[in-house]
């Protein structure tokens, strides 16, 4: 299931924008649309609703935890329009003020305004995600445009804005910490980027396109979802072929879920489609399952998003028009580590005619595979086509490397997994995680939840909790998440972190061990370094908890890599039956086979990457996004046998919301700083475990989180820029002989 947006708050709050990062492009995966804005944390002066569970401060341990159990959705929509007036209010109230702006007054001040809405937002974020209805979906949509209503309402306050503007170029602000001069210029620049200098006509247009543009993100995102719950395979047994028992049940588990006990059901969604493609022996079969997921949202009905899509490209390219930008990617880069959409197309550049030689490769040695098959059988030959990528990737890798996914599995078991990633965190970032007694005083949202007490080791100090939802389930959308209910801050009543990590394994059959894909096992992870992140936060400011979108993977991706270390393997990557480690043997097949399929990995997430950068530099006018996805292909060399990632009419992640538009390329920009920075451990006396280097992660990398500029802070860990040559040789690419360090 392809998300719909998590957070309606492009303007919101930061703090928790910041922290609901994520994504992984390899797993299961949707967009969170980002948040920029203001951030909220202070207390609402409290009126009458205050006692609302939507709104009201959080009670009970830990400095007050949601109140989960408390959630009806009929009070959402009432509740959302009281937080946003409660938070308009605060504002006024500060742009009104008579004294002359300060940092006190002024930035310090909003930076404490909008605590109820904050605190909305995590409920509505759990409907969204987690516990998504049909009836929450319709709210959502009418909500869209208030929300949209209302960013554009803080940013064209004028007052406001001239206030934070004379605190920017003011005096006092000389004498702050560099900390808080960032603080100030990350809010004056957030207000300028999203229309606050515009004046009389071009402000109510921008305001204009703002409404537009959100109702067209929630449709978009509706459609996909439509198309993923609205198609379902329904197969009998015979059809199964080659599918593993593991498969085949929760084939047959998610038919009798829909009242087709007997049957098997195959769902259009990644998680179901990609383990079909893999094992289905019926080529006719893998192809109609390949169809359905790359038509979501192209199927020329109600639910096709062409349209959407070419509206949503002229709008934002007339709204930064008005601000006076070239196109969309020059204003979305500005503000990140990469910069300009130049510097990200030369990277991904640089990477691409590799990507496609190894394709090349790869296909040669599956059509081999394929063309033996049928000499064995007296079928015809058949040229590897996409829907064959998967399953003939398989039998290479058992061919080439002997190394069976699914003998694989049975040393990854989740409940090992997340003792090794709590190892881990013990190791580098010195935290203890306890399980709350169960009669702890911290509801949950579904019965599946479990919480755990996070401690500093060295101070015994509380540092948060970390919630874990882990099972996939009707309503909740795909892929994995990390969400953070509260940031860290020391303006705010209680510093201490609310972090949360969301998946969708599925539950084993009683007794027996919940069993995790190697891909789903490192997303496991990844999803735990953004929880890490937020967790280790030391800003004194909710908006230095934000994120910057080509940087904020880095450090969850970085997170992947101690799943295969030694302790890891050793102590908890045990067999499920027997409990022994995973043998010398399958431990040496997995290290060969790493770099397996490297090149399709790399080619379908750079074509999308790619067709996102191009989308959002390109003359918007008369583009048809179907021709251009298939022109701006043929011009780059994309092999037939592989197909986008996300093909445009489903791109979640650009289309659904901002957050990653013109930014997908930054999950391959955070890859550089992880190979970059994994070389670093790997050359360390302690390896990946050496204090020293930890120490320097966590305090350079992790706790500061938007608090220092993250080309600085990079540099204060490795010493020198990360380099594009630790990429291309951690997936086993030729490094070119002069690769350019990036700036
Ligand atoms: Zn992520």
């Amino acid at each position: 299931m392809r998300s719909p947006p998590t957070s309606p708050f492009p303007l919101g709050s930061l703090a928790l924008a910041a922290l609901l990062a994520c994504e992984r492009p390899s797993a299961g995966e949707s967009a969170l649309p980002e948040t920029t804005g203001l951030a909220r944390t202070a207390d609402a002066p409290a009126p009458a609703a205050s006692d609302d569970a939507l709104l009201a401060a959080w009670s009970g341990p830990y400095g007050g935890v949601p109140a989960f159990d408390r959630m009806d959705l009929a009070t959402l929509e009432g509740a959302t329009t009281e937080a946003i007036r409660r938070h308009l209010a605060e504002l006024e109230t500060i742009a009104a003020d008579r004294a002359p702006p300060s940092f006190a007054n002024t930035i310090v001040a909003m930076e404490r305004s909008g605590r109820a809405l904050d605190r909305l937002e995590t409920f509505y974020g759990i409907w969204a995600s987690n516990l998504s209805t049909p009836e929450f979906r319709e709210i959502q949509e009418r909500l869209a445009t208030k929300f949209s209503e209302y960013e554009s309402q803080v940013v064209q306050n004028e007052r406001l804005f001239n206030r934070i503007k004379a605190v920017h170029d003011g005096a006092e602000i000389k004498g702050r910490s560099p900390a808080e001069q960032r603080l100030v210029k990350l809010i004056q620049d957030r207000f300028a980027r999203e229309g606050a200098a515009l004046d009389g006509p071009k402000k109510a247009r921008y305001a204009e396109i703002q409404t537009r543009l959100a109702e067209l993100h929630t449709r978009f995102g509706n459609n996909v979802l439509a198309d993923e719950e609205g198609i379902v395979h329904f197969l009998k047994e015979a059809q199964l072929a080659g599918l593993p028992p593991s498969v085949k049940a929760a084939a047959a588990a998610e038919a009798t879920a829909r009242n087709r006990a007997g049957e098997f059901a195959i769902t259009n969604t990644r998680s179901s489609i990609d383990p079909f493609l893999t094992y289905a022996e019926d080529r006719g079969l893998r192809e109609q399952v390949w169809r359905a997921f790359y038509s979501r949202g192209d199927n020329n009905d109600a639910h096709d998003n062409k349209a959407v899509i070419a509206e949503i490209l002229r709008l934002r390219d007339e709204r930064v028009g008005l601000l006076g930008y070239q196109n969309y990617a020059q204003w979305r880069l500005e503000d990140r580590m990469a910069k300009t959409p130049e510097r990200a197309l030369e990277l991904m550049m640089t990477v691409w005619p590799a990507a496609i030689a190894r394709v090349k490769q790869e296909v040669r040695d599956m059509q081999a595979v394929a063309d033996k098959e049928a000499g064995k059988a007296k079928r015809a030959k058949f040229a590897v086509a996409p829907w064959d990528y998967r399953y003939y990737a398989d039998k290479v890798r058992l061919a080439k490397y002997d190394l069976d996914s699914d003998e694989v599995k049975h040393y990854l078991q989740l409940d090992k997994l997340r003792e090794a990633m709590f190892m881990v965190a013990g190791e580098l970032f010195g935290f203890d995680f306890t399980p709350l007694p169960a009669d702890a005083k911290v509801p949950v949202f579904h019965a599946d939840v479990k919480v755990w007490e996070v401690k500093d080791r060295r101070s015994g100090r509380v540092v948060g909790l970390w919630y874990l939802d882990p099972f996939a389930r009707p309503g909740k959308r795909s892929g994995a998440w990390a969400t953070s209910y509260r940031g860290h801050t020391t303006i705010d009543s209680s510093p201490l972190v609310l972090a949360a990590n969301n998946s969708n394994f599925l539950k084993a059959a009683p007794g027996e061990a919940v069993l995790v894909s190697w891909d789903d096992a490192e997303t496991f992870f990844h999803e735990f370094g953004h929880a890490l992140h937020a967790l280790a936060s030391n800003v004194d400011y909710p908006t230095l908890n934000g994120g910057v979108r080509d940087y904020t993977e880095f450090q969850s991706q970085l997170l992947e890599r101690w799943l295969f270390t030694d302790r890891v393997i050793d102590r908890y990557l045990v067999h499920d039956k027997t409990g022994a480690p995973m043998p010398k043997a399958l431990v040496a097949k997995i290290e060969r086979a790493a770099n397996f399929n490297q090149g399709f990995a790399t080619a379908e997430y750079l074509a999308s990457a790619l067709i996102d950068l191009k989308l959002h530099t390109a003359d918007p006018e008369g583009l048809d996004p179907d021709k251009f996805e298939r022109e701006t292909l043929t011009a780059l060399g994309m092999p037939d046998a592989v197909v986008m990632r996300h093909r445009t009419p489903q791109f979640g992640h650009i289309f659904a919301g901002e957050g990653y538009a013109a930014g997908y390329y930054g999950y391959m920009w955070a890859d550089v700083l992880t190979a970059d920075a994994a070389e670093a451990f790997v050359r360390a006396p302690g390896g990946y475990y050496d204090p020293t280097l930890a120490q320097a992660l966590v305090s350079n990398l992790f706790a500061p989180r938007n608090a220092v500029d993250p080309a600085e802070a990079y540099r204060a860990f490795r010493g020198r820029d990360p380099e594009v040559a630790a990429l291309l040789r951690d997936r086993g690419f030729p490094a070119p002989k002069a690769a350019k360090p990036k700036k």
